[in-house]
């Protein structure tokens, strides 16, 4: 019998590891007006700048794969450490301290689409991609929506079909975050037209580099370009790379969402914003003199309140998972509680702001909102809308009538 590392153990391991190879975290000194005044919500990159990005991203994640840090609690067989959740909140939790290059570009492979191909592939693949993704050798996206399917998922029209051990995809995605930097996609594609449609869908792991498969970026409002549209020509998926069976999609897509939901709720622990984002909130109302304005104050502090309620709301969710238990509504609840409170920061910037959240005065830590506030609404709609997530809550939560279907 293997004999299990004692936590304390995993700890010095980890730190040793560590502190060999990342500077520890300086903390950074809250002055106004010093240093990057930009507050983000996605990524607004230049193609150069992406690229620079994943290979720094992926120099560490090789490093830290390589050193058993990569894939805790993962299965043996695929390149996991085998180790309970306790170890992994152990390591993340030291790597906080350390300065390491943001691992951003792997959230979508890791956060959703890893888990899916664990839960629903075949040997094969999972053999082929797992340890990949965990090392951060490639980068996975994800291609559900279409032009005429996002929040009715089902409906999708992008066609698989069989032709002798292959599957032949022909339509088009919408809307595929960091599809051009993905080497994978999980694709869910329509199998059987004759059927209701929740019953007609196919998931499977598409190359995207396979030929057929043409990646064009689309532009945000806040100028980056983070997202794309992706069409797909006659491309060829062999049959080992099915999620699940035939005609089972929806149940692979299921898998995806609920962990998308769960990463976006997570958000940093619940604001999305990271402690120095906090601050610099509460140190503008200082700034523009409103700190003494009653209403300003009462909507600083239902901010700071939110904040902490979104933050219990994903705790709540993640133990469940973490207790190996299917996540239900929890998921919509903690994603609808950070876009709530993203909501609740945009007007309160505006009160503070004013003008100076439309026309760059060239003041610090002013107009550099304007980004965040561009991004919100991104946010509201990413991993199911906030209506949609409002009708799980009613129904699933409060018991409220189901809202009449379409056919
Ligand atoms: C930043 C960002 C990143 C994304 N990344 C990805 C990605 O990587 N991969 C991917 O596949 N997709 C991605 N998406 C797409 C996203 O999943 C869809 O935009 C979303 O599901 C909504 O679909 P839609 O845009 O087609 O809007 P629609 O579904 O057409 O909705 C339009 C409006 O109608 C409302 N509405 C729709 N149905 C109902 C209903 N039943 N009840 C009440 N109101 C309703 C919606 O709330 C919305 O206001 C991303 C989106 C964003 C904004």
């Amino acid at each position: 019998m293997v004999e299990v590392i004692s936590e304390e153990a995993f700890e010095k391991e980890a730190l040793d590891f560590l502190q060999s190879n990342a500077e520890p975290r300086v903390e950074i000194t809250r002055q106004w007006g010093e240093g990057s005044d930009k507050v983000s919500l996605f990524p607004e990159r230049t193609p150069e700048e992406d690229q620079a990005d994943l290979k720094e991203a992926q120099s560490w994640s090789k490093l830290r794969f390589d050193a058993g840090f990569g894939w805790i609690t993962g299965p043996e067989e695929y390149g996991g450490r085998n180790l309970p959740r306790s170890y992994q909140r152990i390591y993340d939790h030291l790597e906080t301290g350390f300065n390491i290059p943001s691992q951003a570009v792997f959230g979508i492979g890791l956060g959703m689409i890893a888990p899916t191909i664990l839960a629903h592939a075949t040997e094969e693949v999972k053999k082929k991609y797992l340890r990949s993704l965990y090392r951060g050798d490639i980068v996975a996206c994800q291609l559900f929506s279409e032009p005429s399917s996002g929040s009715d998922l089902a409906s999708l029209q992008t066609k698989a079909i069989k032709d002798g051990d292959e599957w032949v995809i022909n339509g088009q995605k919408v809307w595929t975050s960091g599809a051009h930097l993905s080497d994978i996609g999980e694709i869910i594609c329509r199998t059987d037209p004759n059927v209701e449609k929740h019953r007609g869908l196919t998931g499977f792991v598409v190359d995207m580099h396979a030929p057929g498969v043409e990646v064009r970026p689309l532009r945000q409002i806040t100028g980056g370009a983070s997202f794309n549209e992706v069409f797909f020509t006659d491309v060829r998926i062999p049959d080992s790379h099915r999620l699940g069976d035939v005609n089972a999609g929806w149940t692979v897509a299921l898998t995806t969402l609920m962990n998308e939901r769960a990463a976006i709720g997570g958000g940093g622990g619940g604001s999305g914003l990271g402690s120095l984002g906090t601050w610099r909130l509460m140190e503008l109302v200082r700034q523009m003199g409103k700190s003494s304005d009653p209403l300003i104050r009462q909507d600083l502090a239902q901010v700071i309140i939110n904040l902490k309620i979104a933050s219990y709301t994903n705790i709540r969710a993640m133990s469940k998972l973490a207790a190996n238990q299917l996540p239900g509504p929890e998921m919509s609840i903690a994603k609808l509680s950070l876009t709530q409170n993203f909501v609740r920061i945009c007007n309160l910037l505006s009160e503070v702001l004013g003008m100076k959240i439309t026309a760059d005065s060239g003041e610090w830590g002013t107009y550099a909102w304007s980004e965040f506030l561009l991004s919100v609404p991104g946010m509201r709609i990413a991993g199911g809308t906030d209506e949609v997530m409002h009708n799980i809550v009613g129904e699933r939560v409060l018991g409220l009538p189901k809202e009449p279907k379409l056919a």
